[in-house]
């Protein structure tokens, strides 16, 4: 078992197994042109001692994981670890035949970024024409009884407007999905006058909708938690009220260095171990390691892409 020198019991890791990606959404590319990729069976031989040690939860992302060749061998080899699998996708490179292939593969959670659902936004927020494909795509998910989470990064005055916020909540319900919204973070090429406090929807929405707060719902993740219409709607704060007392993972990024907080410049090598003895020495250096709380310095050169978001 993994725990930090804070007592935070570790069994969640994030993978981003690549930074390449189809889009460029306009808070996650930085001016990093380099790409990187690492070959999966790199990623799965470190995932093997990661699960020897106690990690028994893993969120496979990126980068878009789904561009990434032989991605659906990669999870059938991760399933044989016994290990909970999750993906996050911007859904654009999903079709039936992968998404049924990733599901019958024992992959039962999936998180969905799409930010609104006005198409000349999307555009404008991800800088490609694939609104078609990721609003069609959501349909792919009703024959199956899976947790889908929509993703939405709020930016103030571009998909803060309450408009949008209500029109994204009806879509992500009439697919039975729960939509959460999520604080725009530091990381990367960040512009502080986007940043929006999510709380703030919240009194936005009481004077339009009903919600009602409700608490202690299993594996929802850190963030606060409404009903609407029956349905969930979160609020994803790590900046206006972070969550780093109850964080439970570290990440792998897409240059096979350990990251042991998103907000901490801190990454520990994995490319040059010869040996398992070697890699779980790096990983309880990681934990050992891991800050109390992120400081999203200035310092920071990667972006999402290669740390995983
Ligand atoms: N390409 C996939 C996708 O978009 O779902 C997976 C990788 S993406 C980096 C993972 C998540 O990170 C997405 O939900 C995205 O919205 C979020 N993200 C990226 N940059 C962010 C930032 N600066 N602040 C908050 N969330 C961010
Ligand atoms: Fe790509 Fe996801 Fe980043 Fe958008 S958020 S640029 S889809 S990795």
């Amino acid at each position: 078992m993994l725990v930090d020198k804070f007592g935070r019991h570790i069994y969640y890791l994030r993978v981003s197994v690549t930074d390449r990606c189809n889009f460029s959404c306009i808070y996650c590319s930085s001016q990093q042109t380099d790409t990187h990729q690492v070959d999966l069976d790199n990623f799965l031989r470190v995932i093997k001692v990661f699960s020897k040690l106690g990690i028994t939860k893993i969120r496979i992302t990126g980068g878009e994981p789904l561009i990434c060749t032989g991605i659906t061998e990669f999870i059938a080899e991760l399933k044989k670890l016994n290990l909970e699998i999750g993906i996050t996708t911007n859904a654009s490179l999903l079709n039936d035949k992968i998404l049924t292939q990733i599901v019958n593969l024992g992959v039962t959670r999936f998180n969905i970024s799409l930010d609104t659902t006005d198409r000349n936004k999307f555009e404008f927020i991800t800088k490609t024409k694939f609104y078609d494909q990721v609003i069609n795509n959501f349909k792919l998910f009703t024959k199956f009884n899976l947790i889908l989470k929509l993703n939405c990064v709020v930016l103030k005055n571009i998909n803060s407007d309450i408009e949008d916020i209500i029109n994204l909540i009806n879509f992500a319900h009439e697919h039975n999905a729960i939509i959460r919204f999520v604080e725009y973070m530091p990381v990367g090429k960040y512009n502080s006058e986007l940043f929006y406090p999510v709380v703030k929807i919240i009194s936005k929405l009481n004077k339009r909708i009903k919600i009602k707060k409700i608490t202690n719902i299993p594996h929802f993740g850190p963030g606060s938690y409404y009903m609407y219409n029956g349905k969930i709607l979160g609020f994803i704060t790590p900046i206006t009220t972070p969550f780093c007392n109850s964080c439970n993972r570290l990440r792998l990024t897409s240059k096979l260095t350990i990251r042991s907080c998103l907000g901490y410049n801190y990454e520990i090598d994995l490319k040059n171990c010869k040996t398992d003895t070697e890699i779980k020495s790096k990983i309880y250096e990681a934990v050992n390691n891991k800050p109390q709380q992120y400081s999203f310095d200035t310092t920071f050169k990667d972006c999402m892409r290669t740390i995983g978001g």
